[in-house]
């Protein structure tokens, strides 16, 4: 069976502005009893998924992983090929941000079996890196994917955000540039959203908080999608764009219905048709794994009604869409008995059209993304 894993670090050297992610600021004393947690978990649980085969795909996402020491994130990849062996072609990510890594670090990281790594680089433009709340500079994150070269990483990925306050799109067109220069097989666009009880929102709630106008970060988000794939960045995903045969294999597998298993504070599990999510809070998560308990509670159990939404509202994020016949294997029914409406509104909105067996969301689609996804909410149980 096809299935991924991910591992969740939640620690990070200093809080951004704008991030409400499950991650804080660790002391080591803190990140040695997680690192230990962590690796009981896994060696308790494991088993029961490796017996499902080898893994195709690890995520190590946070948080901050290289806000670990290398010693305890080497402990982490040993517990985890020791327990859950990997196909030897899986791809095992690891989320970097500059300014917590240097060589060694991404040797070590590479000799450990990791094949990809997700660079948190989001602007090139340091008065912007500072204003949120970042730790590095652009020459930090140009260091970070030349020690990656050197180390031996072939599959790069940037981060970039717009939107950000006091960005233009002066700003964006050049981050895009410098990006483009440092050859990223993958690279992912994030308009900035401003979450309840990150500093942000408190700038917001005062008055001091200024964001691009509208129609500013509208150009930005225009610019973004029109250009990388005139790099040779295609888009496979609504923020994501990579290099022919560079597609983020695990994220693909969250759209597309694939299990995976997480493990780590805050961590989410969907395995057997359920979906279930780890404990919180970092102290409490420690504390149950060392007492032998599992971490984990169980979702709400989904209604049909809200798996067939989910369903369709996952697999419109690919530029696959939603496949006809996924859907009538999954539920035991067509999809047009469900939504022959909603498909016929959407194509007459141009926000969708047919493709082969399925539906996908065309370029406008994927821009009014929220107005689409609201289409496919279902009145009463099915
Ligand atoms: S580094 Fe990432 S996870 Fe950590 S605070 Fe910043 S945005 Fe959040």
């Amino acid at each position: 069976m096809r299935y991924g894993v991910y591992l969740h670090i939640p620690f990070c050297r200093k809080k951004c502005a704008y991030c409400d992610f499950p991650s804080q600021v660790g002391t080591k004393a803190a990140m040695a009893d997680y690192t230990a947690a962590l690796c009981r978990e896994i060696r308790a649980r494991g088993p029961e998924i490796a017996a499902y085969g080898p893994g195709a795909t690890a995520y190590i996402g946070g948080g901050t992983p290289t806000a670990l020491p290398i010693s305890l994130l080497s402990r982490i990849l040993l517990t985890l090929k020791a327990v859950l062996p990997f196909s030897p072609e899986a791809e095992v990510t690891v989320e970097v941000n500059p300014g917590t890594v240097d060589l060694e670090t991404l040797t070590a990281l590479h000799t450990l079996g990791v094949t990809r790594l997700s660079v948190g680089a989001q602007s090139f433009e340091d008065r912007l890196l500072a204003r949120i709340g970042r730790i590095h500079t652009a020459q930090a994150i140009r260091d970070t994917v030349r020690w990656a070269r050197a180390a031996g990483f072939t599959d790069v990925s940037l981060d970039l955000m717009y939107g950000l306050p006091g960005q233009t799109i002066e700003d964006v067109r050049r981050s895009v540039e410098t990006a483009i220069d440092l050859a990223p097989t993958h690279i992912s666009v994030y308009g900035l959203t401003v979450e309840e009880g990150t500093p942000f929102a408190a700038e917001e709630a005062a008055g001091t908080l200024r964001l691009p106008a509208e129609e500013d970060t509208e150009a930005m988000y225009d610019y973004l999608t029109r250009i990388l794939p005139r790099y040779g960045f295609a888009r496979y995903e609504i923020a994501n764009f990579a290099r022919p045969g560079f597609m983020s294999r695990h994220n693909l597998s969250y759209w597309t219905d694939v299990p995976y298993a997480g493990f780590g504070a805050a961590a989410h599990s969907y395995w057997d048709g359920r979906r279930m999510v780890n404990e919180p809070d970092i102290a409490a998560y420690i504390d149950a794994v060392q007492s032998g308990r599992f971490p984990a509670r169980e979702e709400e159990p989904a209604t049909r009604k809200n798996q067939m939404e989910e369903f369709c509202f996952l697999a419109l994020r690919t530029a696959r869409g939603l496949s006809r016949a996924k859907f009538a294997a999954k539920f035991g029914c067509s999809l047009d008995s469900v939504y022959h409406a909603t498909l016929q509104d959407l194509r007459a909105k141009g926000l969708l059209e047919e493709a082969a067996d399925s539906v996908r969301l065309t370029e406008r689609g994927m821009k009014f993304g929220n107005v689409a996804f609201r289409a496919f909410l279902l009145d009463g149980e099915r």
